[in-house]
């Protein structure tokens, strides 16, 4: 059954709150009343909160964490769903941004040494997302902060 964003992604935020709350980092959503997604449920919910918990881990005290849906179409006019992860962190250097889907990848010891992951989340959202057919892109800027996307077909074929 299609899952309604809205209502699927307030838990999520309820749970990453939580975490966001140690911080005093202000957590923001925008989304929609009327989308809908067809995707596995256990899957769509690991991505948003690897996202998720990757913007509030990799951002400073005090910053702001941000979750955006919106649809739109592409070119041959297939309905997509938009999923945007932001965040004003210490962002990701350019020369980094190619490799951070692969496993084990990370940026480097010392910024990651606090969060003290393994460097899989990224490549599991990436297999997440390849498995809905959807994409998976970045943008950052060091210092400033980073923007997830992830583009999912609203329908699965
Ligand atoms: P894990 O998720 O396995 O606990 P991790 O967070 O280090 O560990 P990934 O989620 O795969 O691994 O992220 C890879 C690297 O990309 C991170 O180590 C971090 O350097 C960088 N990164 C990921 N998300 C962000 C972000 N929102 N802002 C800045 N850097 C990030
Ligand atoms: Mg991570």
């Amino acid at each position: 059954a299609p899952i309604h964003l809205a209502s699927f992604c307030s838990s999520i935020m309820d749970t990453i709150e939580t975490v966001a709350k140690k911080k005093r980092i202000m957590l923001h959503s925008n989304i929609p009343e009327e989308l809908f997604v067809e995707a596995d449920e256990d899957k769509l919910r690991q991505i948003l909160i690897n996202l998720l918990s990757n913007a509030v881990s990799y951002t400073q005290d005090g910053g702001k964490v941000e979750l955006i849906i919106q649809d739109c179409q592409d070119a041959e006019g297939t309905e997509k769903v938009l999923i945007k992860v932001s965040d004003t962190g210490i962002g990701i250097p350019k020369k980094d941004q190619p490799r951070i889907f692969e496993r084990f990848y990370r940026v480097d010891k010392g910024r990651s040494r606090s969060s003290g992951g393994t460097g899989l989340g990224l490549s599991i959202v990436k297999h997440l997302v390849d498995q809905h057919h959807g994409e998976i892109s970045v943008e950052s800027e060091l210092g400033i902060g980073t923007t997830f996307t992830v583009e999912l077909p609203m329908l699965q074929d």
